[in-house]
């Protein structure tokens, strides 16, 4: 197997790998770093797929104790308050480096001033955006620093496990596959940084980006690291719905188009939204989600099984003008949103739930750090829109200024792997080229179906139950699927196969916590427990993988800086 040193691994290259890797190198030059990233760096994973913004309290009247308040109340009390603290804070800092050191050019008011837009959830608007392709400009400013600084790259390359040393107590390493010649590398690394972004794309519709597959979460989870609110998956209501031939489906029509005025009809042609909630389509994200899921249960949909949403009473021209991004997504596949209706579908958007990491990123596990989507507790319930972009910026910068310092100090050796782990990982990826038949293809729809239908919107105990023994019979189908094509070099089955390995297990946690709890919580809801949790007895879930099964416990969050009821706006 072939072998790497670098004092600084970073898998991953959204907001929080890039970030983490040029605070690293800031505060400590001498130290080499290495981003390693499963697609090409800057062109994959979500933080590219921005649209929206970033939240930052910047203007006059808004402050970051409005932000905190939004974020904790958004997060049903959920959020661990120190994190969303840090994230709050944080962000007005990150947005002055974007601008000033980074090059990002953000919208601006007639006045000069950075021009912040309304989002859902927020009593202030406060999300900066360049238009409505914010990540693009983000990502392709953070990547040009990358390489000016001359921050070593691993591109297409899949980091399959982390290693622990022989003694078994720090991290070593993380062996990785080099997706190009299908080679097995092992990169031994004083600290590792896991920002490799989550993605909740076992459901059936679903927003991430492609590569996404929860490699880092079931990686965590295999070395032992307890994973916080698994159960807290978003939806976004309204996703494209353009038939299964397509990738189109599952893509974001931006929540703008129901706050603007749109309306939702179903498949009888009936508005529905005020059956459900007085706000009608203004409802919030996980309430829409649910309503519209309930419509397709009924059977109340649209010819491919969702609902449709319509602009043209506002007047085609003028949503046209207001729209044209998302009008010319839809034009792209056949459907005209501005005179006509368009169908979509609720999709799985974000997963609040990851790896639990103290404020300086570090983990349980000593050599490892947590940034980004992968990590967990810090939006609690429900993520606000504009804070995950915010979240991976403002952690991957103190993940590597943490990381910089870690390695500085005599604690950071560079370990030796254990030779069993690093085997055991190895012969776990050639599992597939050992079996014969089977068809992925068969795999992935039933995991798609499993969890629309079961661990999606709405749950109940027998369907978590149902979930939970489909997912299991699921990881022995995988098991039992053998890649017929045995050269390794860019071998996309093979990496599918290794994508539903990660999926179905990450799956199993999510559908764990789901069960552990019994009561309903922002994006977490029970039909058969559907009072909202008490938050003055929140308590969030912990699931850990041991003795090959899961185990979910419960802890009460810590009210730290405000107790459910009052607010830091008046104390
Ligand atoms: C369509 C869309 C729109 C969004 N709009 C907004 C918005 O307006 N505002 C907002 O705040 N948030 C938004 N989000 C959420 C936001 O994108 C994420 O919260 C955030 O960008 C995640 O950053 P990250 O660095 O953790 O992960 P990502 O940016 O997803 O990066 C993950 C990286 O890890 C790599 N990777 C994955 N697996 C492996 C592996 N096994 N080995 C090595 N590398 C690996 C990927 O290739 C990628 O480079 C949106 C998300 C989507 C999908």
């Amino acid at each position: 197997m072939r072998r790497l040193q670098t004092d600084i691994l970073i898998l991953g290259s959204g907001g929080a790998g890039l970030f983490a890797a040029l605070h690293a190198h800031d505060a400590a030059p001498e130290l080499s770093i290495t981003v390693a990233v499963k697609g090409l760096l800057g062109k994959c994973g979500c933080t590219r797929m921005v649209q929206g913004g970033y939240n930052v309290a910047l203007a006059p009247g808004d402050s970051v104790e409005r932000h905190f308040m939004d974020t904790i109340e958004g997060g049903k009390w959920l959020p661990d308050q120190d994190l969303a603290w840090i994230l709050v804070n944080g962000a007005r800092e990150r947005i002055r480096e974007l601008e000033n050191r980074y090059g990002c050019f953000f919208d601006r008011n007639p006045d000069g001033s950075v021009h912040q837009k309304a989002f859902a959830g927020q009593t202030f608007d406060r999300t900066v955006h360049k238009g409505d392709l914010t990540g693009i400009e983000i990502i392709n400013r953070l990547a040009e620093q990358v390489w000016a600084h001359g921050i070593a790259r691993l591109e297409e390359y899949r980091a399959v496990e982390l290693i622990r040393d022989r003694a078994g107590d720090t991290l070593a390493g993380a062996l990785m596959i080099d997706v190009r010649n299908g080679e097995y590398v092992f990169v031994q690394a004083r600290a590792v940084l896991l920002a490799t972004g989550g993605g909740p794309t076992m459901y059936r519709y679903h927003t991430p980006s492609g590569e996404k597959s929860c490699d880092g979460l079931a990686m965590a989870l295999r070395a032992g690291l307890r994973l916080r609110d698994m159960e807290m998956v978003q939806f976004h209501p309204t996703g494209l719905l353009a038939g299964a031939h397509t990738r189109m489906t599952g893509t974001v029509l931006e929540e703008g188009l129901r706050g603007a005025g749109g309306y939702l009809v179903n498949g009888a042609g009936e508005r529905f939204m005020q059956g459900y909630d007085s706000r009608g389509e203004r409802a919030t994200r996980d309430i829409v989600s649910r309503a519209i899921f309930s419509e397709i249960r009924a059977g109340r949909t649209t010819p491919n099984g969702g609902v449709y949403i319509q602009m043209s009473h506002l007047g085609p021209e003028n949503v046209r003008r207001q729209f044209k991004g998302m009008v010319e997504r839809c034009a792209d596949c056949g459907f005209d949103l501005a005179g006509g209706r368009v169908e979509v579908v609720p999709t799985a958007h974000y997963m609040m739930g990851g790896v639990i990491f103290g404020p300086d990123c570090r983990t349980a596990l000593p050599g490892l750090f947590v940034a980004g989507e992968d990590s967990g507790g810090v939006h609690g319930a429900n993520r606000l829109g504009g804070n995950g972009v915010a979240n991976s910026t403002v952690f991957g910068g103190v993940a590597g200024d943490t990381m910089a310092a870690w390695v500085r100090s005599a604690g950071a050796a560079l370990l030796e792997p254990d030779p069993d782990a690093l085997e055991a990982a190895r012969a776990g990826c050639e599992h597939p080229f050992r079996q014969a038949g089977g068809d992925l293809g068969v795999v992935r729809e039933r995991l798609y179906d499993t969890m629309w239908d079961d661990a999606g919107i709405l749950r109940t105990e027998p369907g978590l139950r149902r979930a939970k023994q489909q997912l299991a019979e699921l990881g022995q189908q995988l098991q039992a699927t053998g890649v017929a094509t045995t050269d390794r070099a860019f071998n996309l089955t093979w990496h599918d196969w290794l994508n539903l390995r990660s999926l179905i297990f990450v799956s199993r946690a999510i559908t764990a916590a789901a069960l552990a709890r019994a009561d309903s919580c922002g994006a977490h809801f029970r039909e058969d427990f559907p009072q909202p949790t008490d938050p003055m007895a929140e308590a969030f879930t912990c699931v850990s993988w041991t003795n090959e099964q899961f185990t979910v416990t419960r802890e009460p969050v810590a009210f730290t800086r405000v107790g459910p009821g009052a607010s830091l706006l008046t104390a």
